[in-house]
């Protein structure tokens, strides 16, 4: 199939598009470069540089028939501090997508939802009928655009599945494996690796890793939560494993219907559980500092990920040791460059 990727020069985006294109797909990936890296799009894949809103139509119109799309801006601080960025951005750009596609004929979109979307957790695992009170703009936006979605499905029969993500981590090996695949962080088999590298960058995993690489110390944001070891818990799920669901999820569109579907491993690990884990993938012994917790953060973040699971068939399949591995070797292997 000839589909396209927005943002596939970004950390998700360019995994996806290098699963399609293994996959047997025609890729094209759009993506304007403003905080992705043209050497991140896939190999065998066609790159456009531009927006959604300048260059979408005509890049649908070369025989596009399904897009997944991630072209978005994901910073939660960024988004408090410029919510019209986020609005513009996230909602005008993809609102701009939609009306190409519908002009187009194009009706069949995966999007890169989120688990911001749900805001503060009504309780220790998030189901997808849970409340949707976003507590950022990025979460707001990204919300508004499942709406649109529903919207498009109902009214022009698009065949729509947003997948709402939880921690994504880890990096992916282009060259066939996948990355280390189960729990044994083998680093793939040599290829080219596809890693998060966000300027600046917020997540816990690249932060504990630069800070081991480094030899500084890793801030950890407040340990008095109610929690314990007081540290925040979060889901991770390896950017592999992530990908998978989107090819799944691109088989499983249907004309009219706008699927929702969670993605995480339905367990969670502490911030100190994390780092103990990235200590001895890096045989390091990283340097924490405790310092105030940051403005948002709620204290237990985890997935139910049973509908996608019986919908689907998916399961995650790659631990957090896994990870940690994986994005060790992309880090190293951007460091001896
Ligand atoms: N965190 C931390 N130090 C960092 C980055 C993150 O202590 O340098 C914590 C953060 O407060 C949260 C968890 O790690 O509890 C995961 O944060 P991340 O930004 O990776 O993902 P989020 O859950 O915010 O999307």
């Amino acid at each position: 199939m000839r589909v396209l990727v927005t943002g596939g020069a970004g950390y998700i985006g360019s995994v996806v598009g290098a699963q399609l294109v293994a996959a047997g797909h025609d890729v094209v990936v759009l993506d304007d470069l403003s905080t992705g890296h043209a050497d991140a799009v896939p190999p065998g894949a066609t790159f456009v540089q531009g927006t959604l809103r300048d260059c979408a139509a005509e890049v649908l119109s070369d025989g596009i028939e399904a897009v997944l799309h991630f072209a978005a801006k994901s910073l939660v601080g960024e988004s408090v501090a410029d919510p019209a960025k986020y609005w513009s951005t996230n909602l005008g750009g993809t609102v701009a997508l939609l009306e190409a596609m519908r002009e187009l004929r194009v009706r069949t979109i995966v999007f890169s939802s989120t688990a911001a979307v749900y805001g503060e957790p009504e309780g220790p695992v998030v189901r997808e009928t849970d409340l949707t009170r976003p507590t950022s703009p990025y979460g707001a936006s990204k919300l508004a655009v499942d709406t649109t979605l529903t919207e498009f499905s109902r009214l022009y029969g698009f065949g729509a599945v947003s997948l709402r993500y939880f921690n994504v981590a880890g990096a992916h090996s282009v060259s066939g494996s996948g990355g280390s695949g189960g729990s044994g962080g083998s680093g793939g088999s040599g290829g080219r690796w596809l890693g998060e590298r966000h300027h600046p960058e917020t997540h816990l995993i690249p932060n504990v890793l630069a800070a081991a690489s480094q030899g500084r110390s890793l801030q950890v944001f407040g340990d008095d939560y109610p929690t314990p070891d007081g540290t925040c818990i979060r889901d991770y799920i390896h950017v592999t494993d992530l990908a998978d669901a989107h090819l799944r999820a691109l088989a499983a569109c249907r004309p009219g219907e706008h699927r929702i579907y969670n993605l995480g491993n339905g367990a969670g690990f502490s911030v100190r559980e994390v780092i103990e884990v990235c200590r001895e993938v890096t045989g390091t012994d990283i340097a924490v500092e405790t310092g105030p917790r940051r403005a948002g953060d709620p204290a237990v973040l985890v997935a139910s990920s049973a509908k996608i699971q019986s919908e689907l068939g998916w399961r995650a399949t790659r631990d957090l040791r896994a990870m940690a591995a994986d994005a060790w070797a992309f880090t190293q292997a951007r460091s001896s460059r």
